[in-house]
C-alpha cells in the first residue's frame, strides 16, 4: 500500500532544493560547469552535514543563471511533485538566487517561473504559488532587498514572505524590519525556527516576527507551555519529518514529535523541504507516517485540510484545490 496517488498539499519546499539532480547535472554540462564534487557515484547529491549541505546547495545553484533556467527548473520540480500526487504546492523563492536581489532582474525571473507554473498547471494539473524568502545566514541587510522584492511583486502568484537559511545565525529580531515591511503590505508570513534552535528560538520568532506559520518548529516539543501557546494561537507548523530524520534533527521516525504535537492540538502539516537532498518525496512522507504511526486515509485527509486552510493563496484557488482533495 502506497499513498503515491493520494492527493496532497505541500507548503514547505525550497525551490532550488527540489531540483532533481539529473536536471542540475544536465544544466552543468550545457554550461561547462564542473560540479563533479557534489554528486555521488549514483548521481545523487553528496554532502557531510547541514553546513556542507548549504554549500552543496549553493554550488548546485550556480547552474541556474537565467530566467529560462528557472522556467525549466519549474517544470522539472513540478513534474516530480505531480508524480507524487501533489495538487498544490507553495515553494520558497529567493531573489538572491534570481538576479542577486535586484528588483528588475527579479521581475524577469518571476515572469519565467510563472510561465513554467502556468504550463505545469495546464499539462499536469498542479498549482504552484511562491513565497519569497530571505536567507538568514546572508544577514539582515540582504533580507531587506528580498522583502522589497516581495512587497513589490506580492499578488496572485507571490503569496507570502518568509525566512530560510542557517537558523543559528543571529536572532529572529534582527530581521524584524523585513518582516514588518512584508506584514504592512498585507503579506502572510512564515519563518524557519525550531529545526536546529530550541524552544527559545521558536518563542522569539513568534514574538518578534509574528508569522502565521513556522517552518519545522519541532523543537517546540521541549517546552510544553510553548506547545500549548502554539496550539491556542493556531500557529501552523510546516513539519518535514523525512528531512528531520535524514539530518538527525529529531532522531529516527518513531521518535519524531509530529505525532505528539498533533495530539496536543497543534496544527501540523507535512512537507518534504529539499526532497532530492534528503532522499524523500511526498509519497514517502505519507507512507512513512502510515508505517510509523499507523496513520490512515482520515488522518491524511485532515492533514491536507489543515494545510489548505493554512495556504497563503486566495480563496478561489483554495476552493478549486478543495474540490480536488474531495476525490481522495
Ligand atoms: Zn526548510
Amino acid at each position: 500500500m502506497s499513498y503515491k496517488d493520494f492527493p496532497k498539499v505541500e507548503l514547505h519546499l525550497h525551490f532550488e532544493g527540489a531540483a532533481p539532480p539529473a536536471f542540475i547535472r544536465s544544466l552543468a554540462k550545457e554550461k561547462n560547469i564542473d560540479l563533479s564534487g557534489i554528486f555521488d557515484a549514483r548521481g545523487n547529491y553528496l554532502y557531510r552535514d547541514f553546513d556542507h549541505f548549504l554549500s552543496v546547495y549553493d554550488a548546485a545553484c550556480t547552474t541556474l543563471q537565467s530566467p529560462e533556467d528557472f522556467r525549466r527548473l519549474t517544470l522539472a520540480v513540478l513534474e516530480e511533485s505531480a508524480a507524487n500526487g501533489v495538487v498544490y504546492t507553495e515553494t520558497f523563492l529567493s531573489p538572491d538566487f534570481c538576479g542577486g536581489g535586484d528588483l528588475g532582474a527579479w521581475r524577469e525571473y518571476l515572469a519565467a517561473i510563472e510561465d513554467g507554473a502556468a504550463e505545469a498547471e495546464r499539462t499536469m494539473g498542479i498549482t504552484l504559488k511562491g513565497i519569497i524568502t530571505c536567507i538568514r545566514h546572508r544577514g539582515p541587510e540582504l533580507a531587506k532587498l528580498s522583502a522589497h522584492c516581495a512587497v513589490e511583486t506580492y499578488g496572485d502568484f507571490i503569496v507570502g514572505f518568509g525566512m530560510a537559511g542557517a537558523e543559528m545565525m543571529g536572532r529572529p529580531g534582527d530581521f524584524a524590519y523585513s518582516f514588518d515591511m512584508a506584514r504592512e503590505a498585507g503579506m502572510p508570513l512564515t519563518c524557519h525556527a525550531g529545526e536546529w534552535g530550541g524552544p527559545d528560538m521558536v518563542a522569539d520568532t513568534i514574538r518578534d516576527l509574528r508569522p502565521a506559520r513556522i517552518g519545522h518548529g519541532v523543537n517546540a516539543i521541549h517546552d510544553l507551555s510553548l506547545v500549548e501557546k502554539i496550539a491556542d494561537e493556531g500557529i501552523v507548523l510546516e513539519v518535514c519529518p523525512g528531512s528531520n530524520v535524514f539530518l538527525n534533527a529529531t532522531g529516527d521516525w518513531p521518535k519524531h514529535p509530529i505525532k505528539e504535537l498533533r495530539a496536543r492540538g497543534v496544527k501540523v502539516t507535512v512537507s518534504t523541504d529539499d526532497p532530492p537532498f534528503f532522499g524523500t518525496t511526498m509519497t514517502r512522507e505519507f507512507d512513512m507516517l502510515a508505517k510509523t504511526f499507523g496513520w490512515g486515509d482520515d488522518d491524511f485527509r485532515a492533514l491536507n485540510r489543515t494545510a489548505l486552510d493554512a495556504a497563503f493563496c486566495d480563496r478561489a484557488t483554495k476552493a478549486r484545490i478543495a474540490g480536488k482533495l474531495e476525490k481522495a
